[in-house]
């Protein structure tokens, strides 16, 4: 369905660092071309004011769902909103919120200490846990390109094309040398959905696999190039799982 100019758009922070709307907010030469189309109904990076009335044709989503508040204001937006998109990796997975070693608990106490009594909170949870959610736009953050083309195709009454290939390609068209055949380094670009252009690779840096899994990857074979490279097997099962439990 062609949503109606000017969309009407939330883009609605949970538990984040605000690096997706940080994304957004770096597509500097499009933004005014962009502001002809949409019309901001709230986004906290932006702006303060949060005026959030009558129904939204569109809302992103950043973060991870992790305490009773913003699990009813979750509840709320879906209600109101047509369209609910996750945006990057908290969002779809849990992401990095997800990566406590050990027991939660100790490491609630380490961080707020005194401070989290009366703070109500609970694991951080993917956004389909708990609402029906329209698409997904992968990346932590997620690319420029990336939020641009969803929110084009969105308004255009279509669905943003997914990327069907592993990091693996766009590291092999940039003729990078191969961290994981080559140096033995941990890499997990092979079962990565592509779109970063192998950013991390690129700086000798192995995929981390924040764009999350390709639905076709070969974990196994993924799992037994993990420990030729010297890793353990939990700290190889703990890698493999850190960013994909969420993908529509
Ligand atoms: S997905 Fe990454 S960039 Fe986006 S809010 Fe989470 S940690 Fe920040
Ligand atoms: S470095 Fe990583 S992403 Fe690049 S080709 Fe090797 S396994 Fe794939």
């Amino acid at each position: 369905m062609k949503l109606r100019p000017p969309t009407q758009i939330a883009f609605t922070r949970f538990t984040s660092c605000s690096g997706c709307q940080l994304m957004l907010l770096n597509c500097e030469e499009h933004l005014a071309a962009l502001s002809a189309h949409i019309a901001v109904q709230e986004f906290p990076l932006a702006s303060s004011s949060r005026t959030l009335q009558g129904p939204i044709d569109l809302a992103l989503v950043e973060g991870s769902i992790s305490t009773p508040a913003e699990l009813e204001r979750l509840l709320d937006l879906r209600r109101r909103v047509n369209l609910l998109v996750s945006v990057g990796s908290c969002a779809i997975s849990g992401g990095v919120n997800c990566l406590v070693p050990g027991e939660r608990s100790q490491a609630v106490d380490q961080v707020y200490g005194q401070a989290q009594s009366g703070m109500h909170t609970f694991p951080p949870q993917p956004v389909h846990r708990f609402v029906t959610v329209d698409c997904q736009v992968h990346g932590c953050p997620p690319e420029r390109h990336d939020l641009l083309e969803a929110l084009a195709s969105l308004e255009c009454g279509g669905w943003p094309g997914r990327q069907l290939m592993p990091v693996c390609m766009e590291c092999r068209i940039l003729e990078n040398r191969c961290l994981l055949l080559e140096a033995g380094h941990p890499c997990l670009g092979p079962v990565t959905l592509s779109g970063c252009h192998a950013r991390c690779p690129s700086l000798g840096v192995g995929c981390e696999g924040c764009r999350g899994d390709l639905a076709e990857a070969n974990q196994e074979e993924m799992f037994r190039l993990l420990l030729e490279t010297g890793l353990s097997e939990r700290v190889a099962q703990r890698r493999l799982s850190r960013f994909d439990r969420g993908s529509l």
